[in-house]
């Protein structure tokens, strides 16, 4: 609108650039600059432009919106998802209420299966993973008794390795989970904070879902359909291909959310935060189906990828073909998953200070605050920002 005044310039981290003035003079600001078009980034360019009337930019280095989230139709025609299997599950109402309001939903509850011992069981491991591998028949009560007599009680737990051989044992943990952590994480479980593996729970009943959430789904015509129709409004505009650093000098803006990893933010002046990497390896095979559930583990050592997901599965797609996806961990790559170590954790507190003297600059994210997030927090967390920029804003309205 013309009676808008021109936005404040804050080129933030380029002092040079505002005493030259360059940019200054500019009116086609934006009132946001959001980097990084994934959960974190989108649902907070929606809920500014939506909500707040802001005028978004949001970029991504990478071809397409959806962050690792995206998924799209490979060349036989079958929806796949591009950085592996994106499951959604959770319990906030919420959250699940919000997204509902950018897709309907497919009811879609997650089943595992891992190879131990040249059989397909269930994983967590539950009364028919203990029934199957032992040759027993024992009922809820006898597998209760049966992980207890193998459980080796550990005072202070404290790594991943204290967690499971705690729960179940020393030979269920190697089968299930020494090698498949070795192999995702590059270290042996005993080198592991215990939040790694506390949250895969042991049963023994028969549910043999991977989730316990009250809302668990897929988006009914798939993640990207839904971020097109969160970002499908008059004050935003996306630009991929994009590299923050290609506009942080060229474009005007307020202010930035960043959700890149915060210590490329930085240019890694302590050093890089460790991430785990992953590389796909995505296949067409002529038959209608390859496997009996959408995911099966490959806890062996002797097997280089740590699991295989057939996607139709999950999205009930009807095809006389199958694609599934082999995931291979690798140190190098684009960063997946912030690696959760105490050190670790030292090291992002300290960017996360120098973060806290930079206002102007919010993060957010799985890579912007480094946490081990699931994509329904990652929408709490940027629903949250929203609120706080929300009441600010009233604040500063006199409202
Ligand atoms: P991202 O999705 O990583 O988006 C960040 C974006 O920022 C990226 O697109 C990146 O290209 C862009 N970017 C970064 N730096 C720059 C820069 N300098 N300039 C321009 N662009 C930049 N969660 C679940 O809930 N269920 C699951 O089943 C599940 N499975 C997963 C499986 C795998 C293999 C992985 C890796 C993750 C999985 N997750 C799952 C987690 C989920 O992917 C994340 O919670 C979610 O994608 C995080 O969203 P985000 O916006 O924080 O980050």
């Amino acid at each position: 609108p013309a009676h808008r005044p021109a936005p404040a310039i804050h080129p933030v981290g380029h002092p040079a650039k505002h005493a030259n003035g360059r940019a200054a003079g500019r009116r086609s600001g934006f009132d946001y600059l959001i980097v990084g078009a994934g959960f974190a980034g989108s649902v907070l360019a929606e809920r500014l432009a939506t909500g707040l009337n802001k005028r978004v930019l949001l970029i991504d280095r990478r071809p397409h919106i959806g962050g690792n989230a995206y998924d799209h139709y490979d060349d036989a025609g079958v929806l796949i998802h591009r950085y592996g299997p994106h499951i959604f599950h959770t319990n906030s109402k919420p959250v699940a209420d919000y997204l509902s309001r950018f897709t309907k939903w497919r009811p879609y509850e997650h089943r595992v299966l891992a190879r131990v011992d040249e059989r397909l069981v269930p994983i967590p491991i539950n009364r028919t993973t203990v029934n199957q591998l032992y040759g027993l028949d024992l009922d809820e009560a006898g597998v209760a008794e049966f992980l207890k007599s193998r459980a080796e009680p550990v005072a202070d737990v404290r790594t991943s390795e204290d967690v499971v051989v705690g729960a179940v044992g020393r030979e269920l943990y190697e089968k299930f989970f020494r090698g498949y952590t070795r192999k995702q994480w590059g270290l042996d479980p005993s080198q592991l904070d215990k939040a790694v593996t506390a949250r895969v729970p042991t049963r023994t009943n028969d549910d043999d879902r991977y989730f316990g959430d009250s809302f668990q789904a897929m988006p009914l015509n798939g993640y990207t359909r839904m971020f097109e129709s969160m970002l499908d409004h008059p004050n935003i505009k996306v630009m991929l291909n994009t590299d923050f650093d290609d506009v942080r000098d060229e474009i005007a803006y307020d202010r930035i959310v960043f959700t890149g990893p915060i210590d490329e933010y930085f240019g890694h002046r302590f050093g890089k935060l460790p991430y785990r990497s992953l590389t796909f390896r995505h296949e067409t095979v002529d038959q209608e189906w390859f496997q009996p559930v959408a995911v099966v583990n490959e806890p062996s050592e002797g097997v280089p990828y740590t699991r295989v997901t057939e996607y139709k599965h999950l999205t009930g797609q009807s095809h006389p073909k199958t694609s599934i996806t082999y995931e291979y961990p690798s140190a190098q790559g684009d960063p997946y998953y912030p690696i959760p170590r105490p050190e670790n954790q030292e090291l992002f507190r300290k960017y996360q200070a120098l973060a806290d003297g930079t206002p102007d600059v919010i993060f957010l994210g799985r890579l912007g605050t480094y946490r081990y997030y699931n994509m329904d927090q990652v929408v709490a967390q940027a629903l949250a920002v929203y609120a706080r920029l929300e009441k600010e804003e009233q604040q500063s309205r006199g409202l």
